[in-house]
């Protein structure tokens, strides 16, 4: 069954023709096989899809496809809003929205793969869209056992805000995804004030428990690191962040500030020689850093933007 639905990605149960008639009537009796509906896909100029889909209630999340070559990266949403409030993001400003349910997490999946047909040859999956998947435990962890049946948990992130709670949740599941922790700024106060969650589980606290996650054999936690012009985009914070990952088996992503004038008038991306000098500076410190430059930025690919400028278009 789950062959059908994630390998061939049938539309309906009458497609699954290995099941005997009488059982596909059956089953499409009581189950459905539904999908959100797209309602918009944008393709960004380095290629990639930027998808606005609406759920069977009528809220719209959003999902991204990523292309390199024969590989894809799908980047799925797990709540419809964000309760987290990072000060950086769109999503955050729409606030809290509901939890998806696992058929809704994974219906994205299979949108986008369908889409992706036979072009590529490797994906990963990436809970980087709209929502705290740690918010939304139980479903993602439902979402995960369906997705994992086709992909393999090491092709799987879930990136957290750092929700303990939910870090230690994932610590003790037996079969992990990866993870990814966005860490943004190196010291207590200043992550604080533009991940106003931090306040409610602080970065000691937080280093506590990752210190302690059980990582499988060749896994590394990934930090993410959005660098905003003027705050936290100094060598000397790039030092911190050296000092306050050090001994955790890591790598940094120093991700440019997505800007968005309309949401975030002041902040803006530090120039390209900062970004440089800052991922320079970690890597001096001995840790493996990668400048990720936002894809598709010019469809609005930052969580929430695209959902964002339709609820800010002029009606
Ligand atoms: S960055 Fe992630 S955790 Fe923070 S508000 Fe946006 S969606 Fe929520």
């Amino acid at each position: 069954m789950t062959n059908w639905i994630l390998e061939r990605n049938v539309a309906t149960f009458g497609e699954m023709t290995n099941l005997p008639v009488s059982l596909r009537e059956l089953l499409a009796r009581h189950f459905t096989l539904n999908e959100p509906e797209v309602l918009e896909v944008i393709e960004s100029s380095d290629g990639s899809r930027k998808y606005l889909m609406r759920l069977e209630d009528g809220v719209t999340v959003e999902s991204v496809t990523m292309r390199d070559g024969r590989k894809a990266t799908l980047c799925l949403s797990s709540q419809s809003g964000c309760a987290v409030g990072c000060t950086f993001c769109v999503t955050g400003v729409m606030g809290a929205g509901r939890n998806l349910r696992p058929d809704e997490i994974v219906g994205q999946y299979r949108v986008m793969l369908r889409d992706l047909e036979d072009t590529v040859e490797r994906v990963n999956v990436v809970f980087m869209g709209m929502g705290e998947p740690l918010l939304n435990a139980q479903n993602l962890g439902d979402a995960l056992d369906v997705l994992s049946e086709k992909l393999s948990l090491k092709r799987i992130t879930v990136s957290t805000a750092g929700i303990l709670p939910g870090i230690r949740w994932l610590a003790a599941l037996p079969r992990k995804p990866k993870l990814a922790v966005s860490l943004n700024a190196p010291d207590q106060k200043r992550r604080e004030r533009i991940m106003p969650i931090a306040a409610r589980y602080p970065l000691h606290e937080l280093f506590v428990a990752l210190r302690a996650f059980p990582l499988e054999r060749g896994r590394r936690i990934t930090f993410e690191y959005v660098l905003i012009r003027g705050f936290n985009d100094a060598e000397l914070d790039a030092e911190a962040v050296a000092r306050l990952v050090s001994g955790i088996p890591s790598k940094i992503n120093v991700i440019p500030l997505n800007e968005d004038p309309e949401c975030f008038p002041d902040l803006r991306r530090p120039d390209g020689e900062v970004v440089d000098r800052f991922a320079s500076r970690l890597r001096e410190a001995g840790l493996t850093a990668t400048i990720r430059w936002s894809r598709g930025a010019d469809v609005a690919a930052a969580c929430g933007q695209l959902r964002g400028r339709q609820s800010l278009a002029p009606r």
